[in-house]
């Protein structure tokens, strides 16, 4: 029996981008923008949920972020994962890679109980690809970034295929230990309706709180208990749930701020036609590299 934790993360939708990306505090306005799951994420889950059915275990999936990220926990259940966990508080804003992955590690030692963490390579908006590693460091375990496959998993090793520049290696680490995943190594299974009709009403402490806000007739202690009775509670940690201090979290805890995010259009100039014999193409190549396009 091997238990995995799956770190996801809900990403804006950088191929639909409309509106002001940025507030002014040089933090990402994700409410403005259309939110989906970050793939390479939904391929870690998918790795973890294979462990699972092979060697048996448990998975649990887990995000930091704003309430509305429990969407991608229901889609994590809807694949499979056993528990979710939303790591979201008011104070966790802003947070750069050191602070993300300062909050991850500490929720994942509170968790507790694992053998695998699992992250996807790279998020598609920060695009840093440094949670993972990060996380991993903070955890004091070791970590197998760029995985393609994982080959064996025996008593307390794994042995895994990374990807390297030119080629691959073939990796052997004792557990647990940290793995970064890319995004096609394997294709993460579509939802299973039954789950779907089994999680759909899956819920936060935060959606709860909202509900109750809106319905003064509704008690939150009347709704926490009967969601965790019907197996619908998505449970959530707080900054004071995970004692943490205020000052490793969010934008205090985080050396680097986002000066300006704008989108970038490359669109050629002009056209040039090249003669297909060599000397032409000699010459097209000499140019490339005069322009430091490549080489
Ligand atoms: C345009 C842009 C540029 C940025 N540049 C920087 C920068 O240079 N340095 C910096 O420190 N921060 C930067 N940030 C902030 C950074 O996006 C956040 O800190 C973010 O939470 C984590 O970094 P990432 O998106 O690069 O994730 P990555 O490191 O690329 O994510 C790798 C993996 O870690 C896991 N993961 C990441 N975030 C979460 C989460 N919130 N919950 C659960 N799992 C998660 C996922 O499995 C993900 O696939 C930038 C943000 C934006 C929008």
């Amino acid at each position: 029996m091997y238990n995995s934790i799956v770190m996801v993360k809900q990403v804006p939708d950088t191929a639909n981008i409309s509106g002001k990306v940025m507030k002014d505090d040089g933090t990402v306005n994700r409410a403005k923008l259309p939110a989906i799951f970050n793939h390479e994420d939904k391929v870690a889950l998918e790795l973890a949920l294979q462990i699972k059915e092979k060697y048996g275990g448990k998975v649990t999936a887990i995000t930091m972020g704003p309430p509305r990220a429990s969407e991608i926990l229901r889609d994590c259940l809807y694949m499979g994962a056993d528990e979710v966990y939303l790591i979201s508080d008011r104070k966790f804003a802003g947070a750069d890679t050191l602070a993300t992955s300062f909050v991850l590690s500490e929720a994942i030692k509170k968790i507790g109980d694992y053998h695998f963490v699992f992250a996807g390579r790279q998020a598609i908006d920060g695009d840093t690809a440094q949670v993972g590693p990060q996380t991993a460091e903070k955890l004091k375990i070791p970590q197998i970034t760029y995985t393609e496959e994982i080959k064996e998993v025996n008593t307390q090793k794994v042995i895994a295929r990374k990807k390297i520049d030119g080629g691959y290696e073939v990796v052997e680490c004792k557990l647990p230990v940290l793995l970064t995943v890319l995004k096609d190594i394997v294709e993460p299974r579509p939802f299973s309706s039954k789950r779907v009709m089994a999680f759909k009403n899956a819920k936060s402490l935060m959606d709860l709180e909202k509900l109750t806000e809106e319905n003064s007739l509704l008690y939150i202690d009347d709704l926490v208990h009967e969601y965790e009775e019907r197996g619908l509670l998505i449970k959530t940690l707080t900054m004071d749930d995970l004692e943490l201090d205020p000052k490793r979290c969010g934008i205090k805890g985080s050396p680097t701020k986002v000066y300006k995010v704008e989108s970038v259009v490359l669109a050629g100039s002009s056209q040039t036609k090249v003669e297909p014999t060599k000397a032409a193409m000699g010459e097209l190549v000499d140019q490339l590299m005069t322009d430091h396009i490549f080489g």
